[in-house]
């Protein structure tokens, strides 16, 4: 990945673009923010951070889970090939759709869905990104991410949980690292929290 362009791009990207009015004037803080349905748009330097650990490839297929605000995913778009990118509640989908269409980016593939199974059809993924915090590491999403592949993901209760890199191996060995603690809103579904 090309660190100066992941940087650059991330700087010019206007985050108060992503939130609604009243939270507008609140965008530069580098915190995370409500986007509504109880859900938030992340704190940006931990966008940046999750972003770099990543690390996309120019020819990357990017699977997202909890698009959200739809601002993690444009950085995505902008670092990879394409994005598949999943969200469980449809208003917030659509309204990040039309910012990222609004973006121009065309590399955008949206499905409204429990993104704990992750998106099968398109499997395998390069990376797969995870934005919201999950019960157990689900076994959908490990079988989804290729041999070389990356995933980051957030594991363990509301409140606190530990930040987790997957690698495979171009063997398809399973490794699991902890980078650090975040605190992210539940992962739902299957593999998440209940509903
Ligand atoms: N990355 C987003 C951004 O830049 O705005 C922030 C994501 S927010 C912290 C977590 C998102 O995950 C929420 O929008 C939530 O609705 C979504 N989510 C939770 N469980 C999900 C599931 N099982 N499938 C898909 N999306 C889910």
């Amino acid at each position: 990945m090309d660190h100066q362009e992941l940087e650059t791009y991330f700087r010019s990207l206007d985050r108060s673009f992503f939130v609604e009015n009243d939270m507008k004037k609140y965008a530069n803080l580098d915190q995370p923010l409500p986007i509504g349905f109880g859900q938030t748009i992340s704190q940006p330097s931990l966008v940046l951070e999750m972003t770099r650990l990543l690390s996309p490839e120019k020819d990357s297929k990017v699977l997202e889970i909890g698009t959200g605000s739809g601002f993690q995913t444009a950085i995505l778009a902008k670092m990879s090939a394409k994005v598949f990118t999943v969200e469980r509640i449809d208003v917030l989908m659509e309204k990040a759709k039309k910012r990222l269409e609004a973006l121009n980016f065309s590399n955008v593939y949206y499905k409204i869905g429990d993104g704990s199974m992750g998106w099968q059809e398109y499997a395998p993924y390069d990376r797969i990104m995870v934005t919201a915090a999950a019960r157990i590491l689900p076994d959908a999403l490990v079988s989804q991410l290729a041999n070389g592949g990356r995933m980051v993901i957030p594991i363990g209760p509301p409140g606190l949980q530990e930040l987790k890199l997957i690698t495979k191996t171009v063997d398809g060995d399973v490794n699991i690292k902890t980078i650090t603690m975040v605190r992210f809103v539940e992962l739902k579904g299957q593999y998440g929290w209940t509903e």
